[in-house]
């Protein structure tokens, strides 16, 4: 399977940066493109995801959006559906970020009806879920992956058409922006329980990807931990030559 590198430039690069940063690096992100090993895929804020998808049209890099509405159509001044998403060229979109689910209230419900319209419109779901310091001081997190994959999981086993993909992208609050990554033992345990529950509860293939605090000095070892199909990069992906290390390295 390849490995997966999602790149999330959250709020960082406004609109004139991103055009700016795929203009400057689209030879190098051609050549990184190349492998068949790996997929990268740039997340963008909303008005640069059409002009990616342009710039990158002849390459192998895919482009994705950082959140999606819930709601098909409607009078809801502010959301994007997953349908204008598909039109602007979106291959992946994440959601269920900690951030959204913290500053947009996006509950597990949310998560759901944005899994089901991505679905629908064959975007690619990457979903986040991740435990926060406290819920892993005490211990707690598989209840909480388990709260937070449950209905999700059940969305893609219910979804009547054949869809491709989908990815689960673990990261635990206390590793995003911080510096610090877990134990690569405590991932090992992690990754091998959500590869049996996703595989428990769909037939559907899916990747499962690590976030928080990747840079070239860990990816190597976080991707050789069993069951890790790929990162999701939010600092490091900022910058070309940080990025293009972590994708580089021997996994
Ligand atoms: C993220 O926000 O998804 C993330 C992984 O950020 P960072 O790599 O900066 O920890």
């Amino acid at each position: 399977m390849k490995k997966l590198f999602v790149a999330n430039w959250k709020m960082q690069k406004t609109f004139d940066a991103s055009r700016a940063f795929a203009c400057t690096y689209l030879e190098n992100f051609k050549l990184l493109g190349q492998s068949e090993h790996r997929q990268i895929v740039l997340c963008p804020s909303f008005p640069a995801l059409s002009n990616l998808n342009q710039s990158f049209k002849e390459t192998n890099i895919k482009v994705g959006a950082q959140t999606v509405s819930r709601h098909n159509k409607g009078a809801y001044t502010g959301q994007v559906s997953a349908q204008s998403l598909a039109e602007a060229g979106c291959a992946y979109c994440i959601i269920g970020h900690s951030e959204t689910r913290k500053y947009q209230h996006e509950s597990n419900i949310d998560i759901e009806h944005k899994c089901k319209e991505l679905l629908k419109h064959n975007v690619t779901p990457i979903i986040c879920v991740g435990e926060s310091r406290k819920n892993f001081e005490q211990q707690q997190t598989f209840e909480i992956l388990e709260e937070q994959l449950a209905l999700v999981l059940q969305a893609i086993a219910d979804h009547n058409h054949d869809i491709e993909h989908f990815v689960i992208a673990y990261e635990p609050l206390w590793a995003i922006g911080t510096g610090v990554v877990p134990e690569y033992t405590y991932l090992e345990q992690i990754f091998t329980w959500l590869y049996k529950e996703c595989t428990k509860h769909t037939q559907t293939s899916f990747s499962l990807i690590y976030g928080g605090s990747v840079d070239a000095t860990n990816a190597q070892d976080i991707l050789n931990i069993a069951h890790i199909n790929g990162l999701l990069i939010g600092g490091a992906s900022l910058d070309f030559d940080s990025f293009s290390a972590i994708i580089n390295t021997d996994y």
